[in-house]
């Protein structure tokens, strides 16, 4: 039988190529014709709400959108100050051009910090549109500033809207997997509740669309990609429930419920599996198709309060947090490879200035390790009584930071960081000699306990001789 092409909502000729998971989270794939030109205009901001509330982790990911070269970076406000991440990097953010509080007052020289003279000057372009022209009087040189305290990062998800985007993706992949039975007056209700504008009133609340603690692998398989979407659609046996679950990176999960069908098809459910990693619209899904729908697809699994309460949300937030840190380990741990290469083909004079080099690119490690010393030590003393308040505060000065100096960090933190790098590079120029030295050594000496240990005995040790001296 020929597959339907009219639009679900309306019956008009439905348009092609339409993503079936949105473009803007990194779907590839597009349809056969589920929505004509105007609903799939309607129910774009739809996705703009998912695109928001998913845009932290699809930046940390550097998740580009289809058809679009780059990802697209998260800004956030830390401390008074707008940042960008994209990726493992945070970069100072220019002032947000649409806030009409960033324009600079008339006439008076201020000082503003960009990543780069081009996006200074594309800075100054969007600003005049309130009336005002930039002109770049004088530059300073770059620098690179230490972060001691963490960036904070207030992150929304979920609310009416996503409930929302959820259910019209619900609707569309059902449409994608089982058309004619998509276009049966018995979804009506669903469709009507979806074409309604977004409002504060939330209609979907428990009875069509929920959110579930229960993640992908209580139903299905594991995803097989590392950050990978899972998408169920399906009909109930028994009861023709059509019914779906979605989450996004197997940790924000939900469930929906979209009317009774009559099934049409022997199939009766289709796990999708979705890797927005992937740069073709081929490698970008896995589809399973079976007879049968997993009886707990579109059933409570777990409720909200249950999910918050019982530590299962912070847990699926924890696990996603953990992926990306070990995808980042292991883009270290060729990167480093890749140093080590260079630093065996270079003439023996210069290879300390690359050592040198390559502990300096991972200084911020080195930082955290040299802090984790001496803040351990500052405890240490302070546990022995107030007659050691001395070396407490002593010690103090080389974990404080100082956002006023150009790096971020006090005199003293700076020349111990600056010692500390030394002292590595020192380590991994001598081993490099004896042909004794691997990446994940590396690591192990900018992250690990062998670097604490030679910091231990080479900085911290002196910076207490001194003290200790003094105190006797
Ligand atoms: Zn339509």
């Amino acid at each position: 039988m020929k597959r339907p092409r009219d639009c679900i909502i309306c019956g008009k000729a439905a348009g092609s190529g339409e993503h079936v998971f949105p473009a803007a989270l990194g779907g590839r794939r597009t349809s056969n014709g589920i929505y004509c030109g105007e609903h799939n205009q309607h129910f774009g901001p739809l996705v703009a709400y998912l695109q928001e509330d998913l845009l932290m982790m699809n930046a940390c990911l550097e998740i580009r959108p289809d058809r679009q070269d780059s990802a697209k970076p998260f800004y956030f406000d830390s401390d008074g100050a707008r940042y960008r991440l994209l990726g493992d990097n945070v970069f100072i953010a220019p002032p947000d051009p649409s806030d009409p509080s960033s324009v600079p007052p008339i006439g008076v020289p201020v000082d503003r910090e960009f990543l780069s003279l081009s996006e200074a000057e594309e800075w100054g372009r969007q600003i005049e549109r309130h009336g005002v022209k930039i002109k770049i009087v004088q530059k300073q040189e770059s620098r690179r500033v230490y972060k001691v305290q963490p960036y904070k990062i207030t992150l929304k998800f979920g609310g009416h809207e996503v409930l929302h985007a959820v259910a019209y993706l619900a609707l569309s992949f059902f449409a994608q997997y089982f058309p004619r039975e998509a276009r049966q007056e018995s979804l009506a209700e669903f469709k009507r509740l979806l074409v309604r504008p977004v409002s504060d009133e939330d209609v979907w609340a428990g009875e069509f669309v929920w959110w579930e603690g229960g993640g992908p692998v209580d139903i299905v398989r594991a995803n097989p990609y590392r950050f990978g979407h899972t998408v169920i659609v399906g009909i109930q046996s028994g009861s023709n429930q059509a019914s779906a679950y979605i989450s996004f990176f197997s940790c924000l999960n939900f469930s929906v419920r979209l009317g009774y069908v009559e099934p049409l098809t022997e199939v009766r459910s289709v796990v999708v599996y979705i890797d927005p990693e992937a740069q073709t619209a081929a490698a970008s899904c896995r589809e399973q198709k079976g007879f049968e729908l997993d009886g707990r697809v579109g059933e409570r699994l777990m409720s909200l309060d249950m999910l918050i309460r019982g530590g299962k949300a912070e847990a699926a937030m924890g696990d996603f947090l953990r992926r990306v840190s070990d995808v980042r380990s292991e883009q270290l741990l060729n990167a480093l490879r890749e140093d080590l290469e260079v630093l065996k083909s270079v003439a023996y004079e210069e290879r300390f200035n690359l050592c040198l080099e390559i502990v300096d690119r991972y200084s911020g490690y080195v930082l955290q390790q040299f802090r984790r010393l001496v803040k351990d030590a500052e405890s240490y003393f302070a546990s022995l009584g107030a007659q050691y308040d001395p070396i407490v505060n002593y010690l103090r000065c080389f974990v404080s930071d100082c956002p006023e100096s150009s790096n971020g960090l006090s005199y003293e933190t700076t020349a111990m960081l600056q010692a500390s790098c030394q002292v590595l590079a020192c380590e991994i120029y001598t081993r490099s000699g004896r042909g004794e030295i691997s990446a994940e050594n590396v690591i192990e000496l900018i992250q690990g306990v062998d670097g604490l240990n030679l910091l231990k005995k080479e900085i911290l040790a002196r910076i207490l001789s001194v003290v200790l001296r003094g105190v006797e």
